[in-house]
């Protein structure tokens, strides 16, 4: 079970990413992974297109997402997996976390017109594929755009991470909300790279805790966000909470993603891989 090929991170032009569901599905498959999971930020609307992609390939599927929330004033992402993706609570949970991005995303150009990056707004509007889902990332495109910086990652160092000139606060779901709308709709909850957050050891603690008490059952331990010595640390976390070890890239474009679909190493022996709860939600062609 250990050695599938399983991708269980990733977005589209659905949310931040710049492939298409089918073309990030035909990406995967070329790449070797056997189960996969597309999981735009906020967003299901590709997941019919992802599954019947995937099913032609004849790749396993499950659906998937990945939840913005507001924990201890930071934002974590809460990765779904295997739910149903009609399912009435999941669907109105997403949309009210998408509701206030356009709004967001007026003041963070304006943020940035006063940081000397007139006109953002339109511009991040050209690389958006999802009117609904304008997200930091196509602001960076943008502004690699202008020449101001060389590529996204530096975008965010220097205006778009939390602090920098571009940074607009924003409250997002709540963690007992996003594991209720996952559990309610038939899924999996899987806290999302871990070590990306800059928790100190008492806040970590915490989300793991507070996760599991709603519900939570799965943590990434071996993500395109996380250093080799992060997929050992998280894997005893896994353990030391009880928590199923997940796996995904977290790919979003061919040249801006350090990491590939499919291509990560495998999970530490020592977890137990969260497929393992859902092999009856795993859709086959
Ligand atoms: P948003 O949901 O609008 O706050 O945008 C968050 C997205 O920005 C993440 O999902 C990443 O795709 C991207 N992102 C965040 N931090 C960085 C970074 N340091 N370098 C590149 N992309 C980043
Ligand atoms: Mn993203
Ligand atoms: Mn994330
Ligand atoms: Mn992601």
């Amino acid at each position: 079970m250990h050695q599938i090929n399983a991708d269980l991170h990733c977005h589209s032009n659905v949310s931040d990413g710049t492939l298409t569901p089918e073309a990030v599905a035909e990406r995967a498959h070329r790449n070797g992974v056997a189960l996969w999971s597309l999981t735009d930020h906020d967003e299901i609307g590709g997941q019919h297109r992802a599954r019947d992609a995937a099913l032609r390939l004849g790749m396993a599927y499950l659906p998937g997402a990945e939840i913005s929330v507001t924990f201890a004033d930071k934002t974590v992402h809460i990765v779904g997996l295997g739910f149903d993706p009609d399912h009435p609570q999941l669907v109105q949970g997403l949309a009210a976390t998408r509701n206030g991005r356009e709004r967001r995303a007026q003041d963070i150009a304006a943020e940035l017109a006063k940081a000397g990056i007139p006109g953002a707004f339109e511009g991040a509007l050209k690389y958006v594929g999802n009117p609904d889902l304008i997200s930091r990332t196509h602001f960076a495109r943008y502004i690699v755009e202008t020449g101001l910086c060389s590529d996204s990652h530096e975008v965010f160092r220097r205006y778009l991470a939390d602090g920098k000139p571009g940074f607009v606060p924003h409250c997002w779901a709540r963690l007992a909300d996003a594991v209720r709308w996952i559990a309610e709709a038939g899924g999996v909850a899987v806290i999302a790279h871990p070590g990306r957050y800059g928790f100190t050891p008492n806040e970590e603690f915490a989300l793991f805790s507070e996760f599991k008490a709603h519900g939570g059952q799965g943590v990434e331990v071996v993500t395109g966000s996380h250093t080799v010595p992060e997929y050992q640390q998280y894997a005893d976390m896994a353990i030391e909470f009880g928590l199923h070890a997940s796996r995904g890239s977290d790919f979003h474009d061919p040249t801006e993603s350090h990491t590939d679909l499919g291509t990560l190493p495998a999970l530490p022996k020592s977890v137990r891989p969260v497929w393992e709860l859902l092999e009856d939600r795993i859709l086959r062609a």
